[in-house]
């Protein structure tokens, strides 16, 4: 075995059904008294049932997280915390309203319980990512990382199952490029496998029946998994394209995913011989980025960027981004083969097959 740097990072997770249940201990053992609730209004619901559990200890709710973390939001929030003088944060949503919690994490160093809501896992990450102008800057740092999350999996039966499918094939693109991360290490190697064969068997399964428990479960704990990955680890080329793609086309995150992390992994085939194996051993396949492929259309989703809204004479525009301040990744960038991976993915194509 290689040598290699492994840190574990001291986030306290509470996992099961009707766990949100436990937030009033949760907040008490942080020593909060004026939490703010932080959502969409699509899960005002929800936050509502959580407020009226928090009692006294609740300073208000903020329904208006959206996509991308806009600084101007952040802001409102911000002049909320300040007159309402909250001492934590507690995010209920998906990526994008954890976003707005880290982001007044970030301003303030509060405390924040995270309660995630699909399978993106920005809540084991120290990053954010915040826009302003049209711009979008990412940056790292432990003040974001929440200190508790609770995943309830109740809370996942109201996810749809087309939000189900590319959300879970997100999660699975953090663990896919963790396993030839530059810093890879065996723990992380470990969940990422596990949280890879939960997901491929528990999509599907949604897809079919969204109240089934037990695959909701099953999906959760894999995405929690691929999270821990994502904020233990760093990240190639499937994750500089999908931002990219995302930032200079204003394009769906957990769609553009589901699209490109077939053809990425196809990419780096050849010089990951290793990981393939491990892939193929987990997803029972002898070609591991086609079964993603496959995996995707079995969720019924959409696996062409140009029905993403991506125009065609983006492939050229993400092409040269990629290569301009590219991330580390195993196989070196090739300017041919990445237009080339860009034209099939813009397509909806199968991935090409490199064998290592
Ligand atoms: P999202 O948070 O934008 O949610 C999509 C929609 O689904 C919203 O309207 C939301 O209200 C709704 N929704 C969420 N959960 C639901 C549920 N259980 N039932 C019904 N409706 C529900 O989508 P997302 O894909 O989770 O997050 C995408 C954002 O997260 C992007 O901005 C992305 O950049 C960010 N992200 C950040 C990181 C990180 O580590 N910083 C990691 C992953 C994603």
């Amino acid at each position: 075995m290689t040598s290699f740097v492994y840190t574990s990072h001291p986030v306290r997770v509470v996992f099961g059904s009707g766990t949100v249940q436990t937030i009033p201990e949760e907040v008490e053992r942080l020593g909060l008294s004026r939490v703010l609730i932080v959502t969409t209004r699509s899960q005002a619901a929800t936050s509502a049932a959580v407020a009226a559990a928090l009692g006294p200890r609740l300073a208000g709710i903020f329904p208006g997280a959206v996509m991308h973390t806009p600084v101007a939001v952040t802001e409102t929030a911000m002049a909320i915390v300040a007159e309402k003088r909250v001492d934590g944060v507690l995010a209920i949503g998906g990526g994008s309203t954890v976003g707005l919690g880290k982001a007044i994490a970030v301003r303030t160093d509060l405390p924040q319980i995270v309660v995630p809501t699909t399978y993106a896992g920005s809540e084991m990450s120290p990053i954010l990512g915040e826009t302003k102008d049209g711009q979008k800057v990412t940056q790292s740092s432990e003040k974001i990382r929440p200190e508790v999350v609770v995943y309830d999996v109740d809370l996942t039966l109201a996810l749809p199952p087309a939000l189900s499918g590319t959300s879970g094939i997100n999660a699975l693109a953090h663990a896919v490029e963790a396993l030839y991360a530059r810093d890879r290490n065996p723990i992380v190697d470990l969940m990422a496998l596990e949280a890879i064969g939960a997901l491929v068997k528990a999509l599907p399964r949604i897809v079919r029946d969204p109240q089934d428990r037990e695959a909701r479960a099953a999906a959760l704990y894999g995405a929690w998994l691929c999270g821990v990955c994502l904020g233990s680890v760093g990240t190639a080329l499937h994750h500089k394209l999908c931002h990219t793609l995302g930032g200079s086309f204003d394009l769906p995150h957990a769609e553009t995913h589901t699209a490109v992390l077939p053809h990425a992994l196809a990419y780096n085939a050849p010089a990951v011989p290793d990981v393939m194996a491990r892939l193929a051993a987990v997803l029972s396949t002898d070609d591991p980025a086609r079964a993603l492929y496959d995996l995707a259309g079995a969720v019924g989703a959409k696996r062409a960027l140009r029905d993403l809204g991506m125009p065609e004479a983006g492939i050229d525009v993400a092409t040269e981004r990629a290569l301009a301040n590219p991330y580390f990744n195993p196989r070196p960038l090739d300017r041919d083969a990445i237009r080339a991976l860009l034209t099939r993915a813009y397509a909806g194509e199968p991935p090409l097959r490199e064998r290592p």
